[in-house]
């Protein structure tokens, strides 16, 4: 044990000293921390045994699997760089993950490896694959289970120690790709103390929290969780997979977000906290099975990654009697950088909460350079030890985005008095109509307000002489109608002419959306051609 408590070696220890509380549920697989840790320790002499060495990367590809947080703290454990894959990616953008990273071994499920495998000769670095839930030992691959077993076996793999290596708060941890979004997903480049940013600063901001508000701290306690975001997200893996075992809890998987599978769960499994992104939290209220099931456990829905309307916080206490929370922070920071839940929230709530301890925030106007004072909207920029060194052989985009250890958030947002942050809009998405700004989430939240309305979205369309005017496409409440007009009608009787829609598009299913939740703005112009 060394002074610098950040790095996954001493969470890893943390984790096995939980011992027999379970550690994740996956359908009739349950693995207590023992049993984890014990796989871990496994591969991770595996991972060594087939020549990876500090800094290589090591490549993950699958769903949220109990082999998933295995591989990651057996890879990261002897100093690896883990390669979190997005699953949901096609074969080829598999391949560009695993070129760009370079990665020496990967890790995957059979349904990622049918798609990898046919680009395998343009992939010369990549010399070990292994292979999870295949039937028969897949071409030029092994199978995972031939040298770790199942989940169901982990508990009897003998008690080893993790191979040992050093490793250094500032030595890299992670490739995390970002959600690709506005563009081509950028690897952002994270260290061991990026990623345990959260877990050091999580208590100490409850704390806080607890202390602005008069109240007693909160005894900790083991917790269940419904994991519904995929673990290749930051934050599924930074604030849920380290935060889990920090703490102990238990995460429940799913194979894939399935609201009615997410309510049985919840009842089964007595689940205290869910959420991830918005739309999951719409998707749990809105559905009209909710009723059948017993969802009394659940103390707390939290998310963030994408904006939530205030409507939505309001609905979540109502509902469910469980206390809403929101945080941001993007692939960049690794970690959560503002963030607030319960009283705070609902009496802010269209804030994403205070900056964490550890963070430091300020708006910046359009020259890139003077600080803008409170209230007025500029770019987010955020500063502090989760902040990722740069993304991975990417100089310019590099340069760009991090200037003297702040990064440029591409977020347009304001601050209240009291610190609290305020996020308006992507700087991309912004619609400039003759002039005036108009930021998406303005409209998009009187739309929410809407009783049928449980999905909006504000785009520009070209127009010859104002350069954009705004339009919107919205996805009505089942059973629930409005037409145009008056949705026009609703924005104008509430904001100004300028900013309500010229059009607006009814779609039957909900708005499309990437892996991480986020809607897919650059796709809507589709729908007024
Ligand atoms: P790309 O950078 O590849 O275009 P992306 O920005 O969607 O994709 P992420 O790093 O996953 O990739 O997402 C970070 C972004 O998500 C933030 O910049 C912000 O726009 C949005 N976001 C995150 N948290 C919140 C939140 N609580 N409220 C509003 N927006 C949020
Ligand atoms: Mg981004």
């Amino acid at each position: 044990w060394k002074n610098a408590p950040a790095n996954l070696r001493q969470v890893a220890m943390v984790g096995r000293a939980h011992g027999e509380r379970l550690f994740a549920i996956y359908e009739d697989e349950r693995v207590t921390y023992d049993a984890w840790f014990r796989a871990v320790a496994q591969l991770a002499g595996e991972l060594r045994a087939r020549g990876v060495e500090k800094g290589d990367r090591v490549a993950l590809a699958m769903r949220n699997l109990p082999e998933w947080p295995v591989a990651f703290f057996a890879a990261t454990t002897i100093g690896a760089i883990c390669v979190p894959l997005n699953a949901w990616w096609t074969g080829p953008e598999l391949a560009f993950g695993l070129a760009n990273s370079g990665a020496k071994l990967l890790v995957c499920d059979a349904e990622r490896w049918d798609r990898i495998a046919p680009h395998r000769a343009e992939l010369p670095d990549l010399a070990t694959v292994l292979v999870s839930r295949s039937d028969a030992a897949p071409d030029g691959a092994e199978r995972l289970e031939d040298v770790l077993g199942t989940p169901h076996d982990y508990a009897s793999l003998p008690q080893a120690e993790l191979p040992e290596v050093e490793i250094e708060p500032e030595d890299e941890a992670t490739i995390f790709y970002t959600s690709g979004t506005t563009g081509q997903p950028k690897g952002a480049l994270g260290t061991h103390r990026n990623l345990c940013t959260n877990i050091l600063s999580s208590g100490y901001n409850g704390a806080m929290a607890a202390l602005r508000r008069g109240e007693e701290l909160p005894a900790p306690v083991q917790k269940v969780g419904l994991t519904v975001i995929p673990l290749f997200h930051v934050t599924a893996c930074s604030a849920g997979l380290m935060g889990y075992v920090a703490a102990g809890h238990t995460m429940v998987f799913m194979h894939k977000w399935d609201p009615v599978k997410a309510f049985q769960l919840i009842e089964r499994e007595q689940v205290n906290l869910t959420g991830g992104v918005p739309t999951i939290a719409w998707q749990l209220l809105e559905h009209p099975e909710r009723a059948n099931y017993d969802l009394s456990s659940l103390e707390a829905i939290a998310y963030g990654g994408a904006p939530a309307a205030p409507e939505l916080v309001r609905k979540i206490h109502e509902v469910f009697g469980a206390l809403p929370g929101n945080g941001w922070g993007m692939t960049e920071t690794m970690a959560t950088v503002t963030g607030h839940s319960s009283e705070d929230y609902l009496n802010r709530p269209d804030s994403c909460g205070p900056p964490v301890g550890v963070a430091d925030l300020k708006i910046v106007g359009d020259d890139g350079e003077t600080e803008l004072p409170v209230g007025e909207v500029g770019e987010l920029w955020a500063r502090g030890p989760m902040v990722v060194k740069g993304y991975w052989n990417r100089p310019e985009a590099t340069a760009e985005t991090f200037v003297d250890g702040w990064v440029r958030t591409g977020d347009l947002a304001k601050l209240d008095e009291e610190g609290w942050c305020y996020i308006v809009d992507r700087a991309k998405d912004m619609i400039i109509r003759g002039g005036e700004n108009i930021y998406s989430s303005e409209i998009e939240n009187v739309l929410y307000d809407h009783p049928a309305v449980t999905d909006a979205a504000l785009i520009g369309l070209a127009h010859p002489t104002l350069g954009e005017e705004p339009a919107a496409v919205v996805h009505l409440a089942p059973g629930m109608s409005a037409t145009e007009d008056e949705l026009r009608e609703w924005v104008a009787a509430r904001l100004a002419k300028f900013k309500v829609p010229v059009r607006v598009v009814f779609v039957e299913d909900t708005l499309p959306r990437n892996a991480n939740g986020k809607i897919l703005k650059k796709d809507l112009g589709a729908f007024f051609a």
